[in-house]
């Protein structure tokens, strides 16, 4: 399939396509501020854990045992995977097919963080994640971004909010979702756990609206020379 809309922008100054990578806990605002950026330089617009929940939802509607990684990892090298973009943001399709909403759903919440913590389907998802440069300037949203996806790049953040702000918003979007436990588990897990990788600008974002949080955001890409 060919991807409609492409972006394929570098900033002003930026020979080479650049990545604004952002890392931080569940329901954080890394998918507003994300979306934000992107509009704002005109990248393309990456969410990693859309990736691996969707990976989740395949493996649920095949019945593969989520705690079984031969099983995952199976389903993994079993799918066919396109990456199409659409209004700036690239998406998985697996098997020709959208799952849409299904991935924000209950039963994903519960297994995603189990098939993220397999080196197999880490070291998969990261090849993918690093090809996507392919469509140009990208913000790309995740857990491992800043510390192993895209190491390098200086446009590094981490977003954090106290649990209750963020199972408010999470509701308030209308999904119940098990945070706490998906942090402990993504924060303790053996292989690219979730950390504030070396360089990131931190973020509280307990107490702010997503444009005060897109505002510090914006102006400390100014200051790294974006
Ligand atoms: O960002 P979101 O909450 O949708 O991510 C779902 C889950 O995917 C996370 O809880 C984490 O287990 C996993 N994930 C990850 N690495 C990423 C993105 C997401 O391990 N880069």
């Amino acid at each position: 399939m060919k991807p409609p809309n492409v972006t394929k922008n570098n900033a002003p100054g930026h020979p080479r396509p650049v990545v604004i990578a952002i890392d931080g806990t569940s329901g954080s605002g890394k998918s507003t501020l994300a979306r934000r950026l992107a509009k704002q330089f005109g990248f393309n617009h990456v969410d990693t854990g859309a990736m691996y929940r969707t990976l989740t939802w395949q493996c649920l509607r095949h019945n593969a045992d989520c705690n079984d990684p031969a099983a995952v990892i199976r389903t993994m090298r079993e799918m066919k995977t396109e990456f199409p973009v659409f209004d700036g943001r690239i998406r998985m399709f697996v098997d020709e097919a959208n799952p849409g909403e299904a991935i924000r759903g209950e039963a994903v919440n519960q297994s995603v963080s189990l098939i993220a913590r397999i080196p197999e389907v880490r070291a998969w998802m990261v090849a993918r994640q690093r090809e996507l440069i392919r469509f140009g300037s990208l913000v790309m949203e995740g857990r491992d971004i800043g510390s192993v996806v895209f190491a390098e790049t200086p446009f590094k953040f981490y977003l954090d909010a106290h649990l209750d702000a963020r199972v408010e918003r999470r509701s308030r979007d209308g999904y119940s979702d098990q945070l706490k436990q998906r942090d402990i588990l993504d924060t303790t897990r053996r292989v690219s756990p979730l950390v504030v990788s070396s360089g990131a600008y931190v973020m509280d974002t307990s107490a702010n609206t997503p444009d005060q949080t897109a505002a510090l955001a914006l102006e400390e890409l100014k200051r790294r020379g974006l």
